[in-house]
């Protein structure tokens, strides 16, 4: 295997989301001939419209125990947090037996253990490249707030409080009068709020996967507009990518399309469950007020994140599928709980937007060489957290295709895990 590494010259990296282009920089910097391949502009996947909250405490998984109790619940209400595209429930079925299987509290700790590991240093990794895209303002150093709507919310979240403290997360408790003084903007409509020192926000989610690109232009990379559907797959792996623009030639690749990945990795020996919780967004260009930080509930699923560009609403998760058509009801419910949220809320003139997280059903991703080929790396299935692990992804990734030790237990995140 050492003898293939020290061969890779010219690595071709698909997609070009926060993933793929954190990669491509990272792999100029080693001193990698890259090509970085996307059907689209770089930062229009699902690294466009996302809640843009880059921190390291997120080392709570999405299923969690008692979430097969909570999930009926949910799913009553269309409009609520979580919702199913019914005619894609038999398609998604074995995702969602294995994303309950990954919430009991057991497989819970091992998956928030390796969430923290992986998340360990998102922040430094991410200043590191912005310096060398001559761009460190896209990074704003703010805190986030976990608000609760009520007691019993706030209750109902102890459990994971603990798990985060037990992974070393910093956090301060605000009361109702203190939550008012900390953040003005907001309606007096909670009873709590967890504030998270420590969280930072990107003030442009596309903004930074285009200087992020540029900057691996800038060192030498290509970017290829092409749609890559396959593999020219010789004795010792890949040794081109095809793609509807003919062939890309290369010594090894990095899949890192995002919810469009699974195929791909099929085609390189790697059977994984990927499929896509797919999310929404408002964004306000003149919202007339804004908080100073994002502001976050649990209990609804929506993220408000001051951008350069307005406010942004975000979150919920409609397990659909990556063909269905957008329900645009539930941007409505994000706009509706935007000016519950913030009194004087305008909304006129607002965007809305849908797009596919790349979801594995035990909220890790897969980051890790495939059983088949030593040359052949697979990063994506960031579920909820690809923006916090972009960076990170990327310097694991080319400390793999330099053969050297990425200093982190990679088992947790390999294809061979299912
Ligand atoms: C509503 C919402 C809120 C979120 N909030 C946050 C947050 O606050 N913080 C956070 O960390 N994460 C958040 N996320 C998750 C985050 O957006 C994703 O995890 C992350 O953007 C995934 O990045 P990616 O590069 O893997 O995929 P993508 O950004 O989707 O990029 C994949 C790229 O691959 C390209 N591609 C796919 N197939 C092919 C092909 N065959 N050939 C060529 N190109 C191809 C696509 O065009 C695309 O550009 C949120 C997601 C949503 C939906």
């Amino acid at each position: 295997m050492t003898g293939r590494i020290q061969a890779i010259r010219h690595v071709a990296v698909i997609g070009a989301g926060i993933v793929g282009a954190c990669t491509a920089l990272h792999l100029t910097r080693a001193g990698f001939r890259v090509t970085l391949i996307d059907r689209d502009a770089p930062g229009l996947g699902a690294s466009f419209g996302n809640g843009a909250v880059i921190g390291e405490e997120a080392v709570v998984p999405v299923a969690t125990p008692g979430i097969l109790r909570r999930v009926p619940g949910m799913l009553r209400d269309p409009l609520g947090p979580l919702s199913v595209r019914w005619g894609y429930l038999p398609r998604i079925a074995p995702w969602l037996m294995r994303f309950l299987a990954a919430s009991n509290p057991r497989r819970v700790e091992e998956i928030s253990i390796a969430l923290a590991a992986l998340l360990k240093g998102s922040l430094a990794a991410y200043r590191e490249l912005l310096e060398d895209a001559g761009a460190p303002h896209m990074l704003k150093r703010s805190g986030w707030i976990c608000v609760f709507e009520t007691e019993e919310g706030f209750r109902a979240f102890q459990p994971l409080l603990a798990l985060q403290h037990r992974r070393g997360v910093r956090h301060g408790l605000l009361g109702a009068a203190e939550l008012r003084q900390f953040e003005p903007a907001l309606a007096p409509i909670f009873a709590r709020a967890i504030h998270y020192p420590d969280v930072n926000y990107t003030i442009d989610c596309q903004g930074l996967v285009e200087v992020l690109v540029q900057a691996s232009l800038h060192r030498g990379g290509t970017l290829r507009r092409a749609a890559a559907h396959g593999f020219d797959i010789g004795p010792e792996g890949p040794r081109a990518v095809l793609t509807n623009e003919g062939p890309v030639p290369c010594d090894a690749v990095v899949v890192a399309a995002g919810a469009w990945s699974r195929d791909l990795a099929k085609m390189l020996g790697a059977d994984v469950p990927l499929d896509t919780e797919r999310g929404y967004h408002v964004q306000i260009a003149d919202p007339g007020v804004m908080p100073r930080q994002p502001v976050y509930s649990t209990e609804r699923g929506i993220v408000a994140t001051p951008l350069e560009a307005g406010l942004r609403v975000g979150g919920t998760v409609e397990l659909g599928g990556l063909k269905a058509a957008p329900n645009w009801d539930r941007a409505e419910i994000l706009l509706k709980q935007g000016r519950r949220w913030f009194p004087g809320l305008r909304t006129e003139g607002h965007s809305r937007w849908m797009g596919f997280r790349p979801s594995m059903p035990d909220s890790l991703p897969v980051i890790g060489r495939t059983p088949a080929f030593s040359n052949a790396i697979l990063a994506f299935g960031h579920g909820h957290c690809g923006m916090m692990m972009g960076a990170r992804t990327g310097e694991i990734v080319a400390d793999l295709l330099a053969g050297r030790d990425p200093g982190i237990d990679m088992s947790p995140y390999g294809s061979e895990r299912f």
